[in-house]
């Protein structure tokens, strides 16, 4: 199948590890540009480099996304330098934890500011290029919008509203014919997932626990598979979908709980 991204521009928020990294790689051997917006300054440019040895083109921007002048700037300087925007990959985000009873205004908002707040102000800043190429959003959620998790109100509430935020743009951005949709993963074997593992006294055994209840297959998901997803999503095959919530995980969220 062809995806026909050829020297598309597609900017990836958190392109420097886990299923950003696997969608910039993915991008790049589909001949896409992908623009890596990453704090981790080293894994960017490591992967840029990895990249760039089999010639193909990816850009690198570091910065903190929690600033709104961050998100204006990665997109202003995307265009100085590739001179079209195609595609924005909303990604970057972290299971940050606050909670209702540790939490309180301040470190709730900081979480918003951490998980939602960027998703906003890149596509402010993205979307007079977005419309010049009819280009295209994917936003990446969290099982934790519909299930829970129980300790997280930040990260639930910001995964639950990009989710809102993605039907409320399919249909804003109807006119312009920029579709966005959202992927929404459950357990996938990421740096991040890794940290979090790591947390529990016994890694391995929280580890199986996890994923025997994960139906197909009794596995986590990798980062690859959420990447397959994103760049359907972002080419002309998926040129009648906007509005969705693709759940990317081994059914572990709608399937039968009696099956674990
Ligand atoms: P990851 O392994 O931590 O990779 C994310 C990358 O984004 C890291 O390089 C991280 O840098 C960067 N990043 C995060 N916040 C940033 C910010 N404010 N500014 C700039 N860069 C930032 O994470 P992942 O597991 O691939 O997760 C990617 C997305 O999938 C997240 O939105 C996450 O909520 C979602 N998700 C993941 C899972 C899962 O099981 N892994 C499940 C559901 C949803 P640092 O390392 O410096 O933080």
């Amino acid at each position: 199948m062809n995806l026909q991204l050829q020297d598309k521009v597609i900017v990836v928020t958190g392109g420097a590890k886990g299923i950003g990294e696997a969608i910039v790689r993915g991008a790049s051997e589909e001949g896409a540009v992908p623009v890596i917006v990453d704090r981790d300054v080293e894994a960017a440019e490591k992967l840029r480099g990895e990249l760039s040895q089999r010639n193909k083109k990816c850009g690198v921007i570091c910065c903190d996304l929690i600033d709104p002048n961050a998100c204006r700037d990665a997109v202003n300087s995307t265009l100085a330098t590739h001179r079209r925007i195609d595609a924005l990959v909303n990604n970057a985000g972290i299971n940050d934890r606050v909670g209702l009873e540790q939490g309180g205004t301040e470190v709730f908002v900081k979480s918003l500011e951490r998980n939602l707040l960027h998703v906003y102000n890149m596509t402010h800043f993205a979307l007079a290029a977005l419309k010049l190429t009819n280009g295209c959003i994917v936003n990446i959620a969290s099982k934790v919008a519909i299930t829970g998790q129980g300790g997280t109100s930040g990260y639930a509430a910001s995964k639950g509203a990009i989710l809102a935020l993605t039907r409320e743009w399919a249909v804003e951005l109807l006119a312009y014919k920029i579709r966005v949709n959202a992927i929404v993963p459950a357990e996938v074997d990421t740096p991040l997932y890794q940290q979090w593992l790591a947390t529990f006294p016994d890694p391995d055994e929280k580890l199986r626990s996890i994923v025997r209840r994960i139906p197909l297959g009794a596995r986590m998901t990798k980062p690859d598979e959420i990447a397959a997803t994103a760049l359907f999503l972002l080419s002309h095959h998926a040129e009648h979908i906007t509005g969705q919530h693709i759940f990317v995980d081994g059914g572990y969220v709608h399937l039968d709980r009696a099956l674990s």
